[in-house]
């Protein structure tokens, strides 16, 4: 008799094909499994481990860019969260942003009322290209909040790593504009990791000159320097 599906597989044969799928996704996802190790501490055989998900309560930390915006971490870039960091940076392991961007909401929620604009630093194009995801905008994301793509890069700055406070400021200064007119909304800024603060200083400028309100920065993590910041 004929059958109503559409490749004409009897039913009895198609169940049995989605068993066999099904067991295949099973062995693929058990090898994806023994190949990880804990984004946190590296145990194998676990992508992120009882201890380090617990590691992963936010610390908050609270500090000034050079051109004193308020900036609101979540985080010391230190320890677990820092190596969780890279590796969703670095690595692809995007499942991290869901903890990540956990911790992240903590700190939003602090300097946000629900009609604050959550501005992401944008991502260079090059950033982009290699990673083929934009990571403040998925921790916002994950933080359950939509992320406001109004800022853009004007320009490619070249690496900031490696470069000093007063070099960082210099290589991103009129690097970036607002795509939109705030017409005097409040903005917050978000990044993942703040060094300096030149990038949120030069975000923040951006922003003033499209008409927004700046109120302060959040990031994931803050790294402590020196000298004042953090
Ligand atoms: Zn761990």
């Amino acid at each position: 008799m004929a059958s109503a599906l559409p490749d004409g597989a009897a039913p009895q044969n198609r169940r049995m094909r989605i068993a066999t799928d099904l067991s295949r996704i099973g062995v693929e996802v058990a090898a994806l499994l023994l190949a990880a190790t804990c984004g946190g501490c590296g145990e194998p055989g676990i992508l992120l481990c009882g201890k380090c998900r617990e590691a992963l309560r936010p610390e908050l930390q609270d500090s000034m860019t050079p051109r004193g915006l308020r900036v609101r971490a979540a985080f010391p870039f230190d320890g677990v969260a820092a190596r969780c960091i890279r590796r969703l940076k670095g690595e692809g392991e995007t499942f991290l942003a869901r903890p990540l961007g956990a911790a992240l909401a903590e700190a939003l929620a602090l300097e946000t009322t629900p009609t604050t604009w959550v501005v992401p630093v944008p991502t260079t194009a090059k950033a982009f290209r290699r990673r083929g995801y934009r990571v403040p905008d998925l921790l916002i994301r994950r933080a359950h909040v939509e992320p406001q793509r109004v800022l853009s890069v004007a320009a490619d700055t070249i690496d900031q790593r490696g470069l000093g406070a007063h070099d960082r400021a210099a290589n991103v200064h009129r690097t970036m504009r607002a795509r939109r007119r705030g017409e005097g909304a409040e903005a917050v800024i978000v990044d993942d990791v703040v060094t300096t603060g030149a990038t949120l200083d030069e975000a923040a400028r951006a922003l003033h000159a499209g008409g927004f309100r700046v109120v302060a920065a959040v990031a994931l993590a803050a790294t402590p320097r020196r000298g004042g910041f953090g």
